[in-house]
């Protein structure tokens, strides 16, 4: 867990502390059945000068006072009253007259329990906001930043010369065609491309560096015993596909109708779900040497996560 999302988790629990300390006060407040009134000036004056008050306890701020206490009448009345600073003199005279028991707290520090009120909004508001990101979290809809470390990116590329004679090997499948690509192996550009994209993400080099064309071994072999061989390096990094997206570009043939076979393929050599992998084609335009039908090119980015 990182040092941010300690400190998350942390503000998160001190929240619901609050909420639970505040629950605790409510519910022990309303089991004593003791019901607080806010009476106006005037009417506490009254009280005063009948005799009803109990006891006082003042609240001091920069400009007001909060008065709260209990009357001697009824019992267990409470009551919370706000005056101007100004009126306080005549107001604690008259108390005194009564000898009604004073106490005189400063707002800020004098009670934590006043203190913990006031706070507790802010600080309850805060840890919602925590909560819904630690929410969204679990629902995988993360930032960037927290992924980051744990998913790799590879891009793949090839193109090969097509030639007459040849078979059609493209994702593995052999599609009837008049031509065919040029290479050492079948020269299925997809397949190459997906290699390069997986060994980039594994940070592993490329298909040229482990499997020369200068070997024999490989001489005239489906491409797809390169991809088999993906299987020992993403093991030895610890890591495993997540997902391949790759373009075909081709004048012709049609490759669209061949993609099922292809992602089944492809997904049985790379030990993967058919699911994982996205297809797409594209032509050319006419242009270059794959517009005019003298070659086929591939693109590929693969994600590699930690297994
Ligand atoms: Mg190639």
């Amino acid at each position: 867990m990182s040092s941010s999302s300690r400190a998350k988790t942390i503000l998160f629990w001190i929240s619901i502390a609050f909420v639970g300390l505040m629950l605790w006060k409510l519910v022990s407040a309303s089991g004593q059945s003791v019901r607080e009134e806010e009476p106006s000036y005037s009417e506490f004056v009254a009280r005063v000068d009948a005799g009803q008050v109990k006891e006082v306890t003042m609240y001091l701020s920069q400009n007001s006072y909060e008065l709260q206490g209990e009357y001697v009448t009824p019992a267990n009345r409470r009551f919370r009253i706000t005056i101007f600073k100004e009126a306080a003199p005549d107001l604690t005279k008259a108390l005194r007259d009564k000898a009604v028991k004073i106490s005189v707290r400063d707002l800020r520090t004098g009670d934590w329990t006043l203190t913990l009120i006031t706070v507790a909004p802010l600080v309850l508001l805060f840890g919602f906001c925590l909560f819904l990101m630690r929410q969204m979290q679990s629902r995988g809809v993360q930032p960037l930043k927290t992924r980051q470390g744990d998913v790799r990116f590879g891009l793949g590329y090839d193109l090969h010369r097509l030639d007459a004679g040849r078979p059609f090997v493209v994702g593995g499948v052999e599609i009837p065609f008049d031509k065919g690509p040029v290479g050492h192996s079948d020269g299925d550009v997809l397949v190459h491309a997906i290699c390069d994209a997986v060994l980039g993400a594994a940070g592993a080099g490329d298909i040229g560096t482990l499997f020369p064309d200068t070997d024999p071994q490989w001489k005239g072999v489906s491409s797809l015993i390169f991809l088999e061989q993906l299987g020992k390096v993403l093991q030895d990094q610890k890591q495993s596909i997540g997902y391949i997206d790759a373009v075909v570009i081709a004048e012709k043939p049609k490759l669209g109708p061949h993609f099922a076979a292809m992602k089944a393929t492809l997904a049985k050599s790379l030990k993967i779900k058919p699911e994982q992998i996205s297809l797409k084609a594209k032509t050319n335009e006419g242009v270059d040497a794959v517009g005019r039908g003298e070659a086929i090119a591939a693109h590929a980015i693969a994600t590699l996560a930690n297994s």
